[in-house]
């Protein structure tokens, strides 16, 4: 086995989930929809944080922030001046860099799809993410947004963005945690992410962002459906959605 951390579930804690992972304690810390912490270490990693304040003041300040997209769910200016500042990398796609204004403080690190950048004890991939349904195409075209993997001791982190069951996700590589978004009629179908996260094998999936026009997706049917096929991956059930 190539992957070096106990994958049994420590803490059910305040929603949070902990892991032993072969150097540090990693914490998955849902904050809504597709904003979430990651404590790796001495690592905080933010990825899209939005909303209000309150929502991220019981945790470390961010040591650095992922940005996925230009859209209000994982882009907001105000959350942004709030919790950044000047000594923090701020990861981002070209597209959002150009809506960033002055008071958004934090080194501003621009990455396009396909490229890794050494952050921090990281090594950060910038991973393609799209639609591929032709009604869909509007909603994330191609080379705007990036998903990530964070590479970090020896494990493989990976943040779907928003996107579909495109090819760069199902060739991905020895994922430990995968974070995959599932929501019509922005992203794909439950059935859609199970085959694809059946196809790249994570050892740990969560589903995230699932809030669709009808509500939220059925995410116990994805899990079955992994589980059916695949015991092994362990499915994570969150909840994403407090209100
Ligand atoms: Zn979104």
């Amino acid at each position: 086995m190539k992957h070096f951390f106990s994958l049994s579930l420590v803490i059910l804690l305040f929603n949070s989930c902990a892991f032993e992972m072969k150097t540090d304690e990693l914490f998955i810390h849902p904050i809504s929809h597709g904003s979430l912490i990651i404590e790796y270490g001495e690592e905080m990693i933010y990825v899209d944080p939005v909303g209000d304040l309150e929502d991220f003041i019981d945790y470390k300040k961010p040591t650095i922030i992922l940005i996925t997209d230009i859209h209000g769910d994982h882009l907001n200016l105000e959350t942004l001046e709030r919790i950044s500042d000047s000594m923090i990398p701020l990861v981002i796609p070209r597209a959002v860099n150009e809506r960033l204004n002055g008071k958004v403080k934090g080194e501003r690190i621009v990455m396009n799809n396909g490229e890794t950048k050494s952050i921090n004890n990281m090594e950060i991939e910038a991973i393609p993410m799209y639609n591929l349904r032709e009604e869909a195409l509007k909603f994330h075209e191609k080379g705007r947004g990036n998903g990530y993997v964070i590479n970090r001791n020896d494990s493989r982190i990976y943040i779907s963005g928003d996107t579909e069951d495109i090819p760069e996700m199902r060739a991905l590589k020895n994922i430990d945690i995968a974070f995959v978004c599932m929501n019509l009629p922005w992203t794909m179908t439950v059935e859609k992410a199970a085959d694809a996260v059946l196809e790249f094998k994570p050892q740990q999936v969560f589903p995230y962002h699932y809030r669709g026009t009808d509500g939220l997706s059925d995410v116990e049917t994805f899990k079955s459906i992994i589980n059916t096929e695949n015991e092994t991956i362990k499915v994570n059930l969150l909840d994403w959605y407090k209100e």
